[in-house]
């Protein structure tokens, strides 16, 4: 670190949402002078919860996958600071249309009995799968998440050490599709919910993304919501931040890096304002961080080209969030199905799934075919007033139709699928969220890209964002990168955040 230059604060952080927010508080408990600049009038980023004539809708993250392993919860004393999580009975509810359903909970023997419904012979399968996966995520999947990423060779030498590792190795290579092959399912409304739950996340199930599949299936069915909303959560954090000393400076977007012999050493406001730090932690996208705040004149030729390559998810999320007088049921006989945290309609097989998918690719979707509906309020009565509910109603959607015209027809969409499936009493608010409102909003989401940059081989694990970079420093001194953008990834894991601060500490020396 250089001595002879005055800074104002030890680390800087630029961006204030779950990831920029957990940065900020592991620096700030553990004695260090940070500020948090952040663009929009409050904190949070996807953590956000907006509230309409008593309605609260979670516009962005709902669905919260690591609430109970991820570290900041208890380092950052954060049930102290208000965060609680609630969690429903059942992960998630296949609603077919010939009034079947296939209900999936963390209880694997009863979601084995439920796919026994179609076929005995997958409810075996779904077993072994399930056990094969626990072992991985015990010992692999989720205490790497809040581990550096290590190159790919000297992670497969660790997975070598033992039987979990070996078999999560070998998963590794295949897709979504394949692992669900190599595992012997056979019925495809077995095979369609499956591959629902990577789907929902707007995954490619043809890439060889394996090594996700235990993540994204057992974690969703253990996921939970944050009660009172999931800003809860960022307040949460952005309150053990400034009870530990830390600034928040909101509404205060940064516009440039300052560079001083090859070195960052502050940032400058789009006010016009200057602050200096020997660190500067951004939580934007690769494009924002190395492009418009550092100048492409500060890269060399191999990080440029990392992020000229730096590719957006192909899919996005369409959200319909709705305001209800009473109460949302579904026309099922099997009332469990009411207690889902999220029910998927709208597709019977794998076959529908896969040409759902292919419609959304070719980029002319413009109604809703397949819709995943939360209603909040019926495990959490604090988003609503009394006898109203708030319904969360989203569908894998592409950036590139166009929104401003197709938007009050595929909002209708969405409701009139949801209403085969479910009695809906009054809707008295309606509040949409496209692509494009995704990335007005939080400008690190561009082209609606809700983890901040696609999951490929090439941008996951050692190579997110890039091989020069996943270790949270970067080429450029003084500057570290902790967002979406970065390894573990995208979503309310608090991973990139997390390793940050491991990161920065190490290097203030404190
Ligand atoms: C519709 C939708 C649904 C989602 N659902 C879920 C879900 O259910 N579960 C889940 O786990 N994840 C979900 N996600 C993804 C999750 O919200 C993101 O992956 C996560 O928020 C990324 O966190 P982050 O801190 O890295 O970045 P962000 O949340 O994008 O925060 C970055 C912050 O930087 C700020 N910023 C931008 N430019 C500047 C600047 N120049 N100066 C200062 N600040 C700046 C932004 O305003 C923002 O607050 C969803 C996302 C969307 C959009």
């Amino acid at each position: 670190m250089s001595s002879d230059v005055q800074h104002d604060y030890d680390a800087i952080i630029i961006g204030g949402g779950p990831n920029g927010l957990i940065a900020a508080s592991y620096l700030a408990r553990a004695g260090a002078h940070v500020l948090l600049l952040e663009r929009r009038i409050e904190t949070g980023g996807g953590l956000n919860t907006d509230e309409y004539f008593g309605f609260r809708f979670n516009l962005h993250a709902v669905y919260h996958l690591m609430a109970d392993v991820m570290p900041a919860y208890k380092d950052l004393d954060l049930p102290n600071y208000g965060l609680r999580y609630v969690v429903p009975p059942y992960g998630a509810a296949f609603l077919l249309p010939d009034n079947r359903s296939l209900i999936f909970s963390n209880d694997a023997t009863a979601t084995a009995e439920e796919i026994a419904k179609f076929s005995s012979y997958d409810a075996d399968c779904y077993m072994n799968m399930w056990n094969d996966f626990q072992p991985m995520l015990e010992q692999y999947l989720i205490p790497l998440t809040y581990e550096l990423p290590m190159p790919p060779l000297e992670q497969l030498e660790l997975m070598e050490q033992n039987e979990a590792g070996q078999e999560m190795a070998r998963i590794s290579e295949m897709s979504f599709v394949d692992i669900l092959d190599d595992y012997g399912f056979e019925n495809t409304h077995v095979r369609m919910a499956l591959l629902s739950f990577p789907a929902m996340w707007g995954l490619d199930l043809n890439e060889p993304l394996g090594f996700l599949y235990p993540l994204y299936l057992c974690r969703m069915l253990n996921a939970a919501l944050v009660k009172g909303g999931s800003h809860r959560m960022s307040s949460a954090i952005y309150r053990s931040f400034v009870h530990a000393g830390g600034i928040v400076r909101d509404a205060c977007p940064a516009s440039s890096l300052i560079v001083e012999d090859g070195t960052v050493v502050g940032v400058k406001t789009v006010a016009g304002d200057t602050f200096r730090a020997p660190l500067v932690i951004s939580t934007l996208n690769p494009e924002q961080t190395f492009i418009d705040l550092l100048g492409e004149e500060h890269l060399d030729d191999s990080l440029r080209s990392a992020v000229s390559g730096w590719e957006w998810e192909q899919r996005s999320l369409f959200g319909l969030h709705l305001g209800i007088r009473g109460d949302l049921s579904y026309k099922l006989q099997d009332t469990r199905v009411d207690n889902a945290l999220v029910a998927f309609m709208g597709l019977s097989t794998e076959e529908d799934l896969h040409s759902h998918l292919a419609a959304v690719d070719s980029g002319e979707s413009d109604h809703a075919g397949w819709i995943h509906v939360t209603v909040p309020t019926k495990f959490d009565p604090t988003q609503a007033s009394d006898g109203y509910n708030t319904v969360r109603i989203e569908s894998v959607a592409p950036y590139s139709s166009p929104w401003t015209e197709i938007t009050p027809t595929y909002a209708e969409s969405c409701l009139n699928l949801l209403r085969e499936y479910a009695d809906l009493e009054d809707v008295i608010v309606q509040r949409t969220c496209t692509p494009v409102d995704i990335e007005q909003r939080l400008t690190t989401m561009k082209r609606g890209s809700i983890k901040h940059g696609a999951y490929t081989p090439l941008q996951l694990g050692y190579f997110r964002p890039n091989d020069l970079c996943s270790q949270i420093e970067t080429p450029v001194p003084g500057l570290l990168v902790a967002g979406a953008s970065v390894y573990p990834g995208g979503m309310i894991l608090g991973g990139p955040g997390y390793l940050g601060a491991k990161v920065a500490l190490e290097l203030l020396g404190i």
